[in-house]
């Protein structure tokens, strides 16, 4: 089956048109009034000429004209390249220039730090009507009435719908051309989860992020009602949770680590929402099993990318002795582990992990070199995507993750996994967080050194560290430094970005 998002939505403001679609700040709107904005959007770039296929920019904080922006593009075929306000003036202007974008949303905050203007390729556009961001939002609709409506298109499965430009965790962004089926394929995966017309879905990662379109998308489809937070904050998602009763909720690892310190955590009502999922990070089985213990309710992690292909799934409350790994294939996935050479492995040797999924990307856009080194093809010729993660399976064929490739160290000629010698340093009880990063030496190569934030209240001694992990792991996973810091350097949706913390090393202690 197939179905159309936007067509989905349009049918849910027929059904149910005063029931809310969109909490955001001081802002709801019903289903009504968004399929008023998104159609609205919609004949905008009709009237401008773009076409399905047609590419705009989206680069903002989340707002309900985002909202707007995004679903009207998609109700004109246009497709969707939501960029991360965080990024660099100078990544932003790369790959707004790969995306051939013809239209930029912005909002004030990003206009003053990405400088960008009109020109004969792109317009700007100001989602919260500030000039200087580009052309005022009511300008842009100007003369377009509320009950326009805008040539119809009929979307296949293989049509683009975003290009998404991956979080930049081991490099330049790369933008994955995602089709309208793979989110579809995400519809009925949020069917299976209980998504509905009374599902109160509450995201507290930025809209741009994959991880929150994969609940927030869903969640409008099916006629739920989308809880938005600017920016997230512990005590105000507890809030926002109680005040709308909500019931499902998409959050990051470090997300739960900061609602379980809480001081509110425990007296809080979160009795309603029993659904609860997360991705796009390790996700400590300690953590998770605090989770469990502290939240009662459904706790899923998905191990996935933005390419699609790799599906994981795991249902944390029905596996407890299984929270070291990262699950099973999800439905229709089929999950496979290669060597160097690109040789498939038998079952439970370590290798990289491909995958091969409903929708996987179709390739990076404009990147042909790129996807070529993305895809591995199977002996008998099916194409999956390369995770550039290192894993294996378990005796009951449950996934358990190393590291990603680019973060192996090679130590005299022996491969370390960061990860083995961060879960040794995690159970000394002054160790709150660490990361472990390979940097240059001479006479091995590379060495490992491991950052170190304190658990509050502890003051532990470097020296002091270094010898008590030294002395409890392999001879060539010992670290050559351990430096404390404040806290680890995180992309927005809460990835450890291991590249600078080498940057970082190189820096202060060449
Ligand atoms: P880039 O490809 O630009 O370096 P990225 O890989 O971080 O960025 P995403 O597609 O957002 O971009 O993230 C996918 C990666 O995130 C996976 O390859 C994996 O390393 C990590 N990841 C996702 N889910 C999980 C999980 N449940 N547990 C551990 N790691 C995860
Ligand atoms: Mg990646």
């Amino acid at each position: 089956s197939f179905g159309s998002i936007p067509a989905m939505v349009e049918a849910n403001a027929k059904a149910r048109p005063t029931h809310t679609a969109l909490v955001l700040g001081n802002t709801q709107l019903n289903y009504r009034q968004v399929a008023q904005g998104m159609r609205q959007v919609a004949c905008a770039l009709q009237r401008q000429g773009l076409q399905p296929g047609d590419v705009v920019a989206i680069c903002a904080s989340s707002s309900p004209h985002y909202v707007l922006a995004y679903l009207g593009a998609l109700c004109a075929g246009v497709v969707v390249a939501p960029l991360a306000p965080s990024a660099t003036a100078a990544h932003l202007s790369a790959m707004l220039a790969n995306s051939q974008a013809r239209l930029v949303l912005r909002d004030a905050e990003v206009a003053a730090q990405w400088p960008v203007q009109d020109n004969t390729q792109v317009q700007c556009i100001a989602l919260d009507d500030a000039p200087q961001a580009g052309t005022p939002w009511s300008a842009w609709l100007h003369g377009i009435a509320a009950d326009a409506q805008p040539a119809p298109i009929a979307p296949q499965p293989d049509w683009p719908f975003n290009l998404i430009y991956s979080s930049g965790t081991t490099g330049v962004p790369k933008g994955i051309v995602q089709s309208w089926g793979m989110r579809w394929s995400h519809v009925q995966r949020a069917v299976t989860n209980g998504y509905g017309p009374d599902a109160v879905s509450l995201c507290a990662t930025p809209l741009y992020s994959n991880t929150t379109l994969v609940a927030a998308l869903p969640t409008l489809a099916l006629g739920g009602t989308l809880v938005l937070m600017r920016k997230f904050d512990a005590t105000q998602y507890l809030q926002l949770a109680q005040q709308h009763h909500a019931t499902h909720t998409m959050l990051v690892p470090v997300q739960y680590q900061r609602l379980l310190d809480c001081p509110a955590f425990d007296a809080a009502d979160l009795s309603r929402l029993q659904n609860k999922f997360c991705t796009s990070a390790p996700f400590k089985a300690a953590l998770k099993a605090e989770v469990l213990r502290r939240w009662p309710g459904k706790l899923i992690e998905y191990y996935g990318m933005t390419e699609g292909g790799v599906r994981c799934e795991l249902h944390c409350h029905d596996f407890p002795d299984k929270l070291h790994t990262v699950g099973r294939a999800g439905p229709g996935a089929d999950i496979r582990f290669i060597d160097e050479q690109g040789n498939e492995l038998p079952p439970g040797a370590q290798g990289e992990i491909v995958g091969a999924s409903a929708g996987m990307m179709t390739g990076y856009y404009r990147l042909p070199e790129k996807t070529r080194e993305a895809e591995w093809f199977s002996a008998s010729g099916e194409r999956f995507i390369r995770s550039g993660d290192v894993g294996q399976l378990d005796e009951d064929g449950f996934i358990v993750l190393g590291d990603r490739k680019k973060d192996m160290i090679i130590t005299g000629g022996f491969n370390v996994y960061p990860s083995d010698i961060e879960s040794v340093l995690l159970q000394h009880p002054e160790v709150r967080e660490c990361a472990v990063v390979g940097v240059p030496s001479h006479a091995w190569g590379e060495t490992p050194v491991a950052y170190v934030v304190a658990q509050p209240g502890t003051v532990p001694a470097a020296p002091a560290l270094q010898d008590w992990l030294n002395s409890r792991v392999g001879k060539t996973q010992r670290v050559a430094d351990v430096v404390l810091a404040e806290q680890l350097p995180r992309s927005e949706i809460g990835k450890v970005l291991k590249r600078e913390l080498r940057d970082l090393y190189a820096r202060t202690h060449a």
